[in-house]
């Protein structure tokens, strides 16, 4: 589980109110909901969670680390049957954690000797208990993904909204999943954020393609316009025996990260799965009734949050520079007053910098050298940096100078919110 500071939360704030812009503001198809973390738990048994949301654990006997099965690719030799994993007599497999083979060791009292060894199946949900009687408690499950959210509302928003087939169902908040391998910072953690639409449509073949189509376009641009590296990014068709158990056929957005490329958006045609295992169906205009399909759109906001602070960071000789999209920098200016022990300049400063954060987060420093003040901003990400100088107490002007080019103009104070506006566009 990751904490996120002061600058962490707004960048993921940022993320996130793009996003809901460009998926529910910005569109006319697309409504927005927000459901309880802690549902029913005969949802999650009618989602297939209960069943089917799990990993197959393995552990290494040399190290003692545990692994997904599928993270060795020994699928093949695993009966479903009589649930046991019978290896060749050699076989000549990397341990995940390096350094070393990997020789299956004994993980659960189940093992079979002998005959083969019993992987532990693991499900991702992670139980709670409700309920102030501790006799009397009953098990629910926190959220393993937010999209079952979309699905119980379905009925609550067809007759309460104005919107018809092909229509949206968005949303953003917490789910939580019993990793069995967290890792590589904040990508793989317990406790996550997602962005997911749900978009339901005719149950047709040709409508599927098409809608599957426009949605990886759709995100895929989003991601390239708040500034991501082309180059890095890619599509990466799931294989058949890869897909979770409610999708048809699905692809994810990738990612070049140092440890390889990753997942971090999933695009996934979930057919009917869903609402029929729900028992939910949609009346059209001319009377007809049948389960829309879905496609899904879902994105991790913690991943992307990551990728975009991987992607922006650059180094040069001399500064370290976060080149992050204008509208996801934690605090867009940054007001300086050349001296601090300087009233007049102080002051001066002040006032721009209280009228600025009335619009945009608006960053205050007054330590050091102004050189300093200026990395220091770099490193954050900080598009633009303001100095009220000397020259400003004559003329009313300031200095604002660019994060990427070091650039330095001269603007007058009257002209700075529009001069700003227009650079954060
Ligand atoms: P993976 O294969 O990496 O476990 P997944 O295919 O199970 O991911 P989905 O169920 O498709 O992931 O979830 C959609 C998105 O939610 C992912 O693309 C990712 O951005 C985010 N996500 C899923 N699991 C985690 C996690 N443990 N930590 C952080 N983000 C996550």
């Amino acid at each position: 589980m990751w904490d996120y500071g002061p600058l962490g939360v707004l960048l993921k704030k940022n993320i996130k109110d793009e996003w809901w812009k460009s998926n529910v503001e910005l569109r006319t198809d697309v409504v927005g909901i927000d459901a309880a973390i802690m549902m029913n738990p005969i949802v999650w048994e009618k989602s297939g969670h209960l069943a089917e949301f799990s990993d197959f654990l393995v552990q290494c006997k040399v190290c003692k680390g545990r692994f997904r099965m599928d993270a060795l690719n020994v699928e093949k030799y695993y009966d479903e049957k009589t649930k046991i994993l019978k290896m060749p007599e050699k076989y000549d497999i990397d341990c995940p954690k390096g350094g070393h083979k990997f020789e299956f060791g004994s993980i659960s009292e189940d093992d079979v000797k002998g005959l083969g060894i019993k992987p532990m199946k693991f499900n991702l949900l992670i139980p709670a208990f409700l309920g102030v009687l501790e006799d009397r408690q009953t098990k629910i499950y926190l959220r393993g993904e937010i999209t079952q959210g979309a699905f119980v509302n379905f009925e609550n928003v067809v007759s309460s909204t104005r919107v018809k087939i092909p229509f949206g169902i968005a949303q953003i908040g917490k789910a939580f999943r019993n990793e069995i391998t967290p890792g590589n910072f904040t990508y793989r953690s317990l406790e996550f954020e997602q962005m997911e639409v749900e978009y339901f449509i005719k149950p047709e073949d040709s409508e599927g393609d098409k809608w599957f189509e426009y949605w990886k376009k759709q995100r895929m641009d989003w991601y390239i316009s708040l500034g991501m590296d082309k180059d890095k990014l890619r599509f990466r068709k799931h294989a058949k025996d890869e897909r979770a158990h409610y999708a048809k056929f699905a692809e994810d957005i990738e990612y070049k990260a140092p440890f390889g490329w990753s997942e971090f958006e999933g695009i996934h045609h979930r057919g009917d799965w869903d609402l029929s295992r729900h028992g939910l169906s949609y009346v059209d205009e001319e009377g007809n009734k049948f389960t829309p399909w879905v496609i899904e759109s879902s994105g991790g906001v913690d991943r992307s949050a990551l990728f975009f602070l991987l992607d922006a960071y650059h180094e040069e000789e001399k500064r370290v520079i976060l080149k992050l999209h204008p509208k996801l920098a934690p605090y867009k200016v940054a007001v300086f007053p050349l001296l601090a022990n300087k009233e007049n300049l102080v002051s001066k400063a002040r006032s721009i910098y209280q009228d600025l954060r009335k619009n945009m987060m608006v960053a205050w420093d007054d330590r050091g050298n102004i050189g300093k003040r200026y990395f220091a901003q770099d490193e954050i990400g900080t598009p633009f940096c303001i100095t009220v100088d000397f020259q400003t107490l004559e003329d009313d002007t300031v200095t604002v100078r660019d994060r990427d080019t070091a650039k330095q103009d001269r603007i007058a104070i009257g002209k700075l919110n529009e001069y700003l506006q227009d650079k954060l566009k």
